[in-house]
């Protein structure tokens, strides 16, 4: 397994592989591995010939005041997994490598940035889209995997890719949980004890929802998220948002929604997390 850690050694070398026929898949992450992320290598792995893995905690996807600078970081253990996981290469560059002191181009998605997380983090979503570009255009990636843990996300993503023809195929990998069912998730080690006990009331509550939601039909989707929103806050727990959206469009669900998201994100102590449940109708 190579370790690159400059935008230039990666490209060059993936222009490389490219011209030798080879696939790349790319799995993009922040780090601080778990088995959440290797799901995503397992999912890539079989569709490519090069599986390449990128850590780098993107700066411009934080607020102001969020935790880029206490981001949870163990560069030796993500070499670790990534390699039991089958990655050839970790691209795991500085921000220097990355964005040019005067950076001054960004990707804006326009619709599906604006509701759930948009409205909290309002430059989230913009830098994600142009970090995610960049990892694109510099690992020639032409199979790309990413976790419905982030749904909105993905969404984002695979409208990215469609707007801009963009050459690459996106894989949304399903949501991994930990054994008490809660949403593994690298902002899981801020917790204390008792905040890890009162935050299984999200996927608690949701799971629940997800039940009632595959029985009731979409037409149960306000109430079910009005209960996941009282069993946040009876557990200790403060609401950012818990919203149930159509799937495709993220606007109000439908009589005819073909799938509903139920997305929640609710700080306890000084974590925010994030966590849903998707169900489809035929
Ligand atoms: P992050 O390192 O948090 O930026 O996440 C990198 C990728 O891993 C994103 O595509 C996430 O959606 C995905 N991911 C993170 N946690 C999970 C999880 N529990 N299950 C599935 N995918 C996840």
């Amino acid at each position: 397994m190579r370790i690159i850690n400059t935008a230039e050694e990666m490209q060059r070398t993936a222009l490389a592989l490219r011209a030798a026929g080879r696939k790349i898949g790319l799995v993009p992450t922040m780090g601080f591995l778990h088995a959440g992320h290797a799901s995503l290598l397992d999912v890539c792995r079989p569709e490519c010939d090069v599986l390449a893995v990128s850590i780098f905690v993107n700066p411009t996807q934080f607020g102001p005041n969020e935790d880029l600078d206490k981001y949870p970081r163990d560069f030796e253990h993500d070499c670790e997994l990534c390699e039991k996981h089958g990655a050839d290469i970790v691209f795991a560059p500085t921000p220097e490598t990355i964005y040019a002191p005067d950076h001054s181009t960004w990707v804006v998605e326009e619709v599906l940035s604006k509701p759930l997380c948009g409205r909290t983090r309002p430059i989230h979503f913009r830098g994600v889209a142009t970090v995610v570009t960049k990892l694109f255009n510099l690992t020639q990636a032409q199979v790309a995997v990413f976790g419905r843990k982030d749904a909105q996300q993905a969404l984002i993503i695979e409208r990215m890719v469609r707007d801009l023809n963009m050459p690459i195929r996106i894989i949304v990998a399903p949501l991994v949980r930990d054994e008490d069912k809660v949403a593994l998730s690298s902002r899981n080690r801020y917790l204390s004890a008792g905040e890890r006990e009162a935050a299984r009331a999200i996927s608690r509550s949701l799971l629940a929802a997800e039940n009632a939601l595959v029985v009731g039909g979409a037409a149960a989707a306000a109430g079910e998220a009005e209960k996941v929103r009282a069993a946040i806050s009876a557990a200790g727990g403060t609401v950012d948002y818990v919203e149930a959206l159509d799937a495709d469009t993220l606007s109000g669900v439908t009589a005819g929604s073909r799938r509903v998201l139920l997305a929640a994100a609710a700080w306890f102590g000084a974590t925010r997390l994030i966590d849903n449940i998707m169900v489809e109708y035929k």
